[in-house]
């Protein structure tokens, strides 16, 4: 027994955490991978930023938000932590440059007028294009039909640096489908650009299939903050 003073939740939250990693380790070595290739995003939405203190405690350097109000108050809230700000939500494009402001990594870009709002003569911000993998124009990501489309028009934008392919995997499919068709998507992005080779893809459910399929950056909640606050 140790006598530590760390109350119930935070050392279930540091089990959590340490249970996840090991997890994707043998998810990478399963693959072949190495796990030290891969970044772990722990997706904080809807908890307070006391939350994302207790993780920068347990080592955890990336964040990731949906919401631009909420991402703004906590990257604010804890703007005395070195820390990297993912933005994983949908995006509007009168909102943007704002997210833009604090955001390290957008995963979210899906259309042009996105695209257009983040141009800029002054630092690259790193972004994701995200594929909708379903038929759904309301999930947010492009439609694949558009992905070289809106791929060319992120290399000629000033101001972004374009880092691969994101995708969220449709509940109603078998996440190693879709995730196998991030990958052929990413490839398809990669003959345009060939250093845009990371994959933004796997959360709390699915990420050990994801790592399988080449994910490069892992998005995960649940999995490691436990079940989120009812949000208003
Ligand atoms: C909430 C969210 C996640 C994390 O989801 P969990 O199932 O809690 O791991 C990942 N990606 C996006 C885009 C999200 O909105």
């Amino acid at each position: 027994m140790d006598d530590s003073v760390q109350s119930d939740d935070s050392s279930g939250l540091a089990t959590r955490l340490h249970s996840v990693q090991d997890s994707i380790a043998d998810a990478a070595r399963s693959a072949g991978r190495d796990p030290s290739e891969l970044t772990t995003i722990v997706v904080t939405k809807f908890h307070p930023a006391g939350l994302i203190r207790e993780l920068h405690a347990l080592g955890v350097r990336d964040f990731g938000e949906n919401r631009h109000q909420e991402a703004r108050d906590k990257a604010e809230a804890t703007s005395d932590l070195e820390l990297d700000w993912h933005f994983v939500g949908q995006l509007q494009s009168k909102k943007a440059r704002q997210v833009r402001a604090y955001a390290d990594v957008i995963h979210s870009l899906d259309r042009p007028s996105v695209v257009d709002a983040l141009r800029s003569d002054d630092g690259a911000v790193e972004c994701f294009v995200q594929l909708n993998l379903t038929d759904d124009p309301g999930r947010g990501g492009v439609a694949d039909a558009e992905l070289e489309s809106l791929t060319e028009r992120i290399l000629e934008t000033a101001g972004i640096r374009l880092l691969g392919v994101m995708a969220v995997a449709p509940l109603e499919a078998a996440p190693r489908r879709a995730f196998s068709q991030v990958r052929a998507a990413s490839e398809r992005v990669m003959a345009l650009a060939p250093e845009a080779r990371f994959i933004s893809a796997g959360m709390s459910a699915d990420f050990a299939d994801a790592i399988a399929e080449g994910a490069t950056h892992l998005r995960i909640g649940t999995a490691i903050t436990g079940n989120r606050p009812v949000a208003g």
